[in-house]
This record gives C-alpha cells, structure tokens and sequence, in this order.
C-alpha cells in the first residue's frame, strides 16, 4: 500500500469514528491551528523568504493575518452555521419540521497551489475543519521550504490522523488522485484543474477548482489616473506578479496610455525605489521554469518601463508593455509574472466586448469615477467577482464569496462559503404520522376532484411568514376537516 493511499486510509478511519461531529472538537482543531499560524510566524516566514523572497512583513500583510481573521471568524460563528436552518414551508407542510442541516461530507483533498500557499493551502482546510471533515493536506512541492514546514510543523498542532499533511510532486499527487475522496478542493491552473476533475470524475466525486486566467482590468477616461495606477501597481507587482487575481492587463483608451505609463513609473517607483532588485518589498520569480515562461512572453512587444531581469535570481523588474496587440504572446496565457500589459481600446462598448470575446476571468477590475459605468460593465460582462477602483482586497472580505465562473474555475469559498462548500446542505423534513386527510388528494384513485384540491394545494401561493404559526394550523386543520367530510360523503 502507499503511502499516500495509507494516509486515506487512516483519515477515512479517524473520520468514521465520529470524532469530528461534536463542535467543539472542531473548535479545539481551529484554536489549535490558530496557535500554530501565531506561534510559527518565524518559521513561516523564513520559509517564505527563501520560497519567493517575501519579506518578514509582508508574510502577515500578505497571508498569515487573513488565516487568522478567518480562524477567529469561523470559531465565533461555527454554533450558528452547523446549526438546522428553519425553511420556508409550503401548504402541504405547515404542521411540520422543515429544515436544512449542514453535515460533513467525509475525507476532503485539499491541493494547494504555491504562490500563497498558506492562505490557498490552509484557508480551505478550516473550512473543512469547521464542516467536521477529515482532509489531507497536499502542499505544492514547488514552494519547497514552504511544504517541508508544514509537513513538519502542522501535525504538532492539529489531530495528524484526521488532517495528514502529504507532500511530493506529480507521481504522488497522481497517486493521491486515484484514491477516493468526498470532496477535492484544488487550486492551481487551468491545464492541472482538469487532470484534477477527470481524476475526481471517476469516483463520482465533487470538486472545488480555483483556477486562474487572464484577469482585465479596464481604465476609464473619467478616473483619477494617480490613485488607479497606484492601486493598480500594488495589486500587479506584489507577490512578483504571481497573484492568481492580479490585474493580468490594462484596456484603456489610447490617448490615456502615456500617461498610465508614467503614474505607474511613479508608483514603481515610491514603492520598491529606483533599485527594485535590492528593494527588500520585491519578490522573486518562484523558479528558473517560471522566469523563462515569463520572460519569453515578453517576446514581439514594446517595453515601456522595467523589463531587466537576472535568472541566477529568478528576478524580472516591474515591467509595463506598451501598444500591445490582441495577438501578441504576452496576451495567449495567464501572465503571473510583473509583467503588465496595455492594450487600447476605443470605447467602453470596446472593452466590454474585448472581455466577452474570452474566457470568464477569475476578477473583473474597473477604474472609474462613473458608477453608472460600473453598474453597466457589472451587467453585460461575467467573471467569479469584481472590484472597482481598488486591486486584491476583495479576497479580504469574507462574507463575499471568492471563486471562479467557467474557465476560472467552479465553487467559492471564505467565510460561510467555505462552510456550505465543504458541508452537505441536507434538506429536512419530519412529518408526523397524523392529519391523513390532507393526503387523500395524493393517493389512489386519482379523480379530477382529488387533482382540483392538489391543484390548490400545490399552486395556491399564500405568504406564509405574514399569518400567524396558530392561525396557519388552524386553516390547515379547517382544510383536512372539509376535504375528510368530502371523501367521506362521496
Ligand atoms: P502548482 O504547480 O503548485 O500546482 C498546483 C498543485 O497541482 C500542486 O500541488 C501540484 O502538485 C499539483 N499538480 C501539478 N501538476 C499536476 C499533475 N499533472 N497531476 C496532478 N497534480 C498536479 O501551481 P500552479 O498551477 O503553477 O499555480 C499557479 C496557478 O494557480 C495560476 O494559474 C493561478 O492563477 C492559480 N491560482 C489560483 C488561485 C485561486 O484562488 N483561484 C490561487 C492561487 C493560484
């Protein structure tokens, strides 16, 4: 047996012996997880540093800190999510319990990708933690001190049966694949995201994929340029590019172009200084893979500004490309890289049709004054979520649902959402063996007579919240008097 497939097995075995439906062992397995983040900060930290050169600062701004507000928010709230939810009834169920109650759905696979990778990797385990799952936890293998502390670390602090921590590459993530699991929640790119649902396909199993792609962000000429390119440049070159909802290209009109160049020079500018390559705020490229994939997109376009690059350290400056052709290089894949396009358009009509002509992104960004614009761009486009006039920090708001639509990917999560993904939503309803003759209507012989009163059963839409619980009783009881009277007399 392998030992992926051992450790499956051993959190299917931990799973089934129930331990994970009290709450309060769910809330001990987050506090736990919570001591972890805060505890290990330094080793955290270290391990990022040499994984992406993320400075000591910006490990909190940039993960640890939204793990936390999430552990903190699912601990204060798990009573009132696992709890039955009461529904709306119908006429047929009015003197019954009608509910939904959230259970676990079994041992989860949680695959993470390595660009943040404790907010990808751990965000969905407290999900599955607060939904009383198993998981295991399979880091990405390309963030490689990353994966070693939490391999080493986290079983220290959560129960390592129900939440094993395996680690490797392809073959052992491929291993893992074959086996079954109740939930896969994966997040990486386009290309794996399909392996991963083919994989999850053959056991019937559900899956959670956040993908990536090409996210616009789209410049109006009714905008303060400083302020939007500011934004813009934080939201692009953190992280070295390599943000799953970074702004992957600028659409704006042409005659806006020169000076978009010039505030995001500005901006490149007061943020990693004249020296972007010893500015301790600036990332590397995660490897010499990806510094070649990112550095030949540069191919057939214009630089603008930045554009220098060292392999032997995996660092490329913040770059801008200017005049860029819907057919260039830079725009027939996910950049994730600082490397930041402008492309014109003529119109708002333009851009939007420009964004429809391609895949659903995972974020639509707009810079504008104009609500309206807003409103209208929100309207006739698609994408798993918008920001106006700012970069990133909706994936900081939990009550907001984070996920893709199409070819960004399938299910969201954060906050409750992550709860709903990782629960089965089963509906309720206990009856009691009593007030038979509201049910003749269903039973044979079906007459015309029998199909009028389900008619009126089925189709009569009475606003239930707005009379009374007893008064709702009461004419129920009228209606099963007066149809038992009618069978009977017939
Ligand atoms: P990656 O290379 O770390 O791969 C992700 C995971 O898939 C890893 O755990 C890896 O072991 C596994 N994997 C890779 N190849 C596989 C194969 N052939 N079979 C089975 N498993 C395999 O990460 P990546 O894909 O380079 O991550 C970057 C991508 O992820 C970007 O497209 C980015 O936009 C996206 N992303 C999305 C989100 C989101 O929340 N939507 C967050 C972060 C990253």
């Amino acid at each position: 047996m392998s030992r992926e497939q051992k450790a499956v097995e051993r959190a299917r075995k931990a799973f089934r012996t129930g331990r994970t439906r009290p709450l309060e062992y769910r809330i001990s397995q987050l506090k736990n997880l919570q001591c972890f983040v805060v505890e290990r900060q330094k080793e955290i930290a270290d391990a990022l540093k040499k994984d992406l050169n993320r400075s000591e600062v910006g490990t909190p701004l940039y993960e640890t800190l939204v793990v936390e507000s999430e552990i903190n928010l699912t601990v204060s709230k798990l009573a009132e999510w696992a709890a039955p939810r009461p529904v709306t009834k119908n006429l047929l169920t009015l003197s019954d319990q009608v509910y939904i109650q959230p259970e676990p759905l079994g041992v989860v696979l949680i695959i993470g990708a390595w660009n943040y990778p404790w907010a990808v990797t751990i965000q969905p385990l407290i999900g599955a933690i607060a939904a009383g799952n198993a998981a295991v936890i399979k880091p990405s293998e390309v963030c490689v001190h990353t994966s070693k502390v939490m391999e080493e670390l986290l079983p220290l602090y959560i129960d390592k049966e129900m939440y094993p921590v395996v680690v490797g590459g392809v073959p052992e993530t491929q291993e893992l694949l074959k086996q079954r699991f109740d939930h896969i929640f994966y997040t990486g790119n386009c290309a794996v995201g399909k392996i991963i649902m083919e994989a999850a396909a053959k056991h019937l199993t559900p899956v959670t994929l956040e993908l990536g792609g090409k996210s616009p962000c789209y410049i109006d000429k009714n905008c303060d340029l400083t302020i939007a390119c500011r934004r813009i440049v934080w939201g692009k070159y953190s992280n070295c590019g390599q943000t799953c909802i970074a702004p992957d290209y600028i659409l704006c009109d042409p005659s806006l172009q020169d000076r978009v160049i010039e505030e995001i020079k500005k901006s490149v500018l007061e943020f990693y200084t004249e020296d972007p390559k010893s500015c301790p705020d600036y990332g590397r490229i995660i490897n010499q893979r990806h510094f070649k994939r990112v550095m030949a997109l540069l191919e057939g376009s214009s630089v603008a500004l930045g554009g220098d690059n060292d392999e032997s350290q995996c660092f490329i400056a913040p770059t801008v490309l200017r005049d860029v052709k819907p057919d260039a290089k830079v725009m027939q894949e996910e950049i994730f890289g600082p490397v930041l396009p402008i492309l014109s358009v003529n119109s708002v009509n333009e851009a939007i049709r420009f964004i429809n002509e391609r895949e659903k992104p995972l974020v639509l960004y707009i810079f504008t004054q104009d609500k309206k614009l807003i409103y209208r761009m929100i309207s006739e486009t698609s994408s798993g979520g918008v920001l106006a006039n700012d970069c990133l920090i909706h994936f900081s708001v939990s009550s907001l649902p984070f996920g893709g639509v199409g070819n960004s990917g399938m299910g969201s999560y954060h906050g409750k959402f992550s709860f709903d993904q990782l629960s089965h939503l089963r509906g309720c309803l206990i009856k009691q063996l009593k007030m038979e003759g509201v049910n003749q209507m269903r039973y044979p012989p079906h007459t015309t007579k029998k199909l009028k009163w389900a008619r009126f059963f089925i189709l009569k839409q009475v606003e239930l919240s707005t009379l009374g619980r007893l008064a709702l009783l009461a004419l129920l009881a009228v209606v099963a008097a007066v149809m038992l009277q009618r069978y009977f007399a017939e």
